[in-house]
């Protein structure tokens, strides 16, 4: 379930929304004040936020920012009863997505809440389909580009496709007939060490600088990658 959090301290429209969406299958929790809006997001993920710019405590822009510390995914939809450009400006440049004026229609909300959620779905399928991240090592099969501790690690075409492997598959081992097949498109027995070769290529650019290693050997097996 989806959990939405609405910080409003006009409790009658807190209420209405927080009905609405619970109506309409979301998770929701209130925070009247601003105080209360920022110890939530400070402390707690939602998959979006409805924050209304006017409120006892901490204003809207304070607590925008208290969430986008926290997460810059999630979207932020402001609430005003001011409609003036300038409110509009400074709540896109603190980070809000979206801005509604108040009184505002609720199915205009809701409409909008399905929009953001559905973009920030897909972007997560999106992101885990072209990204893969292991600890702190990342690699971006789009780009074929691969990071350890935010640092850039070139690799060669081959030692690529190796740790690719390892890392869809991450946590199972995978044997030298596997990787013979899927890297060199060879059958296995030519007789030849390159796959030892290579993942000693790897560790030596994965593994070597740094405490945590990534790439194992289970004797006899194969090799896995993992964070053990
Ligand atoms: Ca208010």
């Amino acid at each position: 379930m989806q959990r939405i959090l609405i910080v409003e301290d006009e409790v009658k429209v807190a209420n209405a929304v927080k009905m609405g969406l619970e109506e309409n299958g979301f998770e929701v929790e209130v925070a009247y004040d601003g105080r209360m809006g920022k110890s939530l997001a400070a402390n707690h993920d939602y998959d979006l936020v409805i924050l209304d710019l006017n409120l006892p405590h901490n204003n809207g822009y304070e607590i925008c920012e208290v969430i986008r510390r926290r997460n810059n995914k999630v979207p932020v939809i402001m609430l005003t009863a001011l409609g003036g450009m300038e409110d509009k400006m400074q709540a896109f440049e603190l980070g809000a997505d979206d801005y509604l004026v108040k009184p505002f229609d609720f199915r205009e909300l809701l409409a909008r809440i399905r929009v953001f959620l559905k973009r920030a779905g897909a972007e997560m399928t999106q992101n885990s389909r072209y990204k893969l991240v292991i600890a702190d090592l990342e690699i971006d099969r789009e780009r074929k580009e691969v990071w350890r501790g935010g640092k850039k690690i070139p690799l060669t075409a081959k030692e690529y496709q190796l740790l690719e492997l390892l890392a869809l598959h991450k946590g199972k081992v995978i044997s030298k007939l596997m990787i013979a097949e899927k890297v060199w498109n060879i059958d296995f027995d030519t007789g030849t060490n390159v796959i030892e070769v290579y993942m000693n290529f790897l560790r030596k650019k994965i593994d070597k600088d740094h405490e945590q290693k990534l790439l194992h050997t289970k004797t006899g097996m194969g090799y896995y990658l993992s964070e053990e």
